[in-house]
C-alpha cells in the first residue's frame, strides 16, 4: 500500500529536463528583471530540477478536525450519556443524510441570515442540482419528517440524531468547518409544557454530563404579534441608522430582529433602550410563556428571561432558549433552541407544532476534558502477556476463545518483554493481567493479576485446552 502515498511531483525526471533549463533560465531573468520576487526563482528552481521521488503528506482540509483515539473517549461518554436521557425521555434516533437540496436551508433558515447568505457548502452537483451539506439539523429532519409521513406514526414524534454539520465559517475565528451536534425535534404538540420539558430535557443532559450551564429563554411572539414588535422596533433602529454597524444597517430593514444579535459594543450600547418582545406579544403568546416560565420553576429548572435573545434562524416562533456554559469562566452558548410552528407547513407538511435544540459537540467537549482529564475511553478486560514462543502459540489461540466468550482480550505480538508488556496492558487500560510461560503451561496455572487492587492470585488451566478460557472468565467475572 506504501506505494500509494508516493506521487512524483518533479516534472523535470520526465521530458522537461536540461535541454529545457536554458529557456527556463531566460525566462527567469526576465521575471527578476521586472522585479518578481526571487522566491518565485526557488519555487520552480526546485521544482524543475529535483530527481527525487518524494512523498506528500496530504493535510486535512482547514476546519476540519480529527478526532483521535485520545479524545474520542469524551465524545462516547457525551454521546452515551445523551442516548440513554433521550430514551429516558421517549426519544427515538433518526438519521437523516448529509447532502440537502439548498433549497430546503434557504427556505428553513432564511435568506438573509449569516448562515445562508455566506456559510453553506453549496455546491453544484454532476447533474447540475444545487446540493447543500447541511449546516444544521432540524430543516433535514424536518423535511424527512414529511417526505416518509411520519405524522401518521402518531400525534407526537420526539426524534434526535447526532451528526456532523458544516459551515464555512471564517478561518481566524477559530471555529470549526466541519463541527457536530445532537439535536432533538418534537413534532406534534404546541403545549408549554413540552417546551418545558425538551429545556429541562437539556439541561439534565449537561447535569449528568457534569457540567453547569445557564438556561436563558425568551419568547419572539408568533405571526400575529411579531409583526408589531417588528414594526417598533424598525422605528427605533431608523432613529439612530447612522450610529450602527454596516450589518445591522441592513438589516434594520431585511431582518431587524437578528441586529440584536449584533456582536459590536457600539451597537449593543445603542440597544440598551430598545422596545422588548415581550411588550409586544398577544395574549395567547403571553399565556404560553407564562406558563413556561412557571413549569420550569416546577420542574426546579432555574432559567433567567433573556429578551433580547432572537436566534439566527428565522423559523423560530414563541420559545426560543440557550444554555451558557458558566464553566472555568468561559462565556458561550453550548446549546440552543425553540420552538418553530409554522415550519412544518412552510415546507410543504400538514399544521404541524415543533420544537428542537442542538448541542454543540466540541463546547461539551472541550469543557469536560478541561474539567476532567482523565480518560473516558473503555477499558480493557485482559491483557494476555505470553513468554516464549510455545506460550505465544497457545496464548493467540485463547485470545480468540477468550473474546468469543465476550470478554476484551489482547496480546503482544512481538516477542517484547514482560515489562514492556505490562507497559502495554497499562496503555490499554487492562483490568487484568494474566502471565503465560512455559513453567505455566507445564503446571497449567497461570497467575491473574488486577490491575487495579494489584492483587495477584492463580488460576487454574484445566486438562483440555478448550476448557481455559471459560475458567479464566469464571475466575475474572468473580472479581
Ligand atoms: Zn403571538
Ligand atoms: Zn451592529
Amino acid at each position: 500500500m506504501q506505494f500509494l502515498n508516493k506521487a512524483r511531483i518533479c516534472p523535470a525526471s520526465g521530458s522537461l529536463s536540461s535541454q529545457s533549463m536554458p529557456v527556463l533560465g531566460t525566462l527567469l531573468d526576465f521575471l527578476i528583471a521586472v522585479r518578481v520576487k526571487l522566491s518565485v526563482y526557488f519555487f520552480i528552481l526546485i521544482h524543475f530540477s529535483c530527481n527525487e521521488e518524494i512523498i506528500l503528506s496530504i493535510k486535512a482540509l482547514k476546519g476540519f478536525k480529527d478526532i483521535l483515539p485520545d479524545e474520542v473517549g469524551h465524545w462516547q461518554f457525551i454521546e452515551q450519556t445523551a442516548r440513554k436521557i433521550f430514551h429516558r425521555y421517549g426519544f427515538e434516533e433518526i438519521r437523516v443524510p448529509i447532502l440537502e437540496k439548498t433549497e430546503l436551508f434557504v427556505r428553513t433558515i432564511g435568506e438573509s441570515t449569516d448562515i445562508v447568505e455566506k456559510e453553506m457548502y453549496t455546491f453544484v452537483d454532476r447533474n447540475g442540482s444545487s446540493i447543500t451539506m447541511r449546516p444544521e439539523g432540524t430543516a433535514s429532519v424536518i423535511r424527512s419528517y414529511i417526505d416518509n409521513g411520519l405524522y401518521v406514526r402518531g400525534s407526537v414524534q420526539r426524534l434526535y440524531t447526532i451528526g456532523p454539520m458544516f459551515r464555512h465559517e471564517r478561518p481566524q475565528k477559530g471555529r470549526l468547518r466541519q463541527f457536530h451536534q445532537m439535536s432533538v425535534e418534537v413534532l406534534g404538540s404546541n403545549r408549554a409544557t413540552i417546551d418545558t420539558e425538551v429545556m429541562a430535557m437539556a439541561w439534565q443532559i449537561l447535569q449528568e454530563i457534569g457540567l453547569q450551564a445557564s438556561l436563558e429563554i425568551n419568547s419572539l411572539g408568533c405571526a400575529a404579534c411579531r409583526p408589531s414588535f417588528k414594526e417598533a422596533l424598525q422605528t427605533f433602529l431608523q432613529e439612530r441608522i447612522q450610529h450602527l454597524c454596516e450589518d445591522c444597517r441592513r438589516r434594520s430593514s431585511s431582518n431587524p430582529l437578528r441586529v440584536l444579535d449584533c456582536k459590536s459594543e457600539h451597537c449593543q450600547a445603542q440597544y440598551t433602550s430598545a422596545p422588548s418582545i415581550l411588550d409586544h406579544l398577544c395574549e395567547g403568546c403571553s399565556q404560553h410563556f407564562a406558563e413556561v416560565k412557571q413549569t420550569l420553576s416546577q420542574l426546579d429548572v432555574p432559567f433567567a428571561v433573556n429578551a433580547k435573545m432572537v436566534r439566527g434562524l428565522d423559523y423560530y416562533t414563541r420559545t426560543t432558549f440557550e444554555l451558557i456554559t458558566t464553566e472555568l469562566g468561559s462565556q458561550g452558548a453550548i446549546g440552543a433552541g425553540g420552538r418553530y410552528d409554522g415550519l412544518v407547513r412552510q415546507l410543504g407538511g400538514p399544521e404541524v407544532p415543533g420544537i428542537g435544540f442542538a448541542l454543540g459537540m466540541e463546547r461539551l467537549v472541550m469543557l469536560l476534558s478541561q474539567k476532567s482529564r482523565q480518560d473516558l475511553g473503555p477499558s480493557l478486560d485482559l491483557f494476555l502477556i505470553t513468554l516464549g514462543e510455545k506460550a505465544y502459540e497457545k496464548g493467540f489461540v485463547l485470545l480468540q476463545k477468550l473474546r468469543a466468550l465476550g470478554l476484551g482480550a489482547m496480546m503482544d505480538h512481538e516477542g517484547r518483554s514482560m515489562k514492556n508488556q505490562m507497559k502495554q496492558a497499562d496503555k490499554q487500560k487492562a483490568d487484568f493481567v494474566l502471565i503465560l510461560g512455559e513453567n505455566e503451561l507445564t503446571n497449567l496455572e497461570a497467575p491473574l493479576k488486577d490491575m487495579r487492587s494489584g492483587e495477584q492470585e492463580l488460576v487454574e488451566l484445566p486438562p483440555a485446552f478448550e476448557d481455559w478460557a471459560s475458567s479464566i472468565k469464571t475466575k475474572i467475572r468473580q472479581k
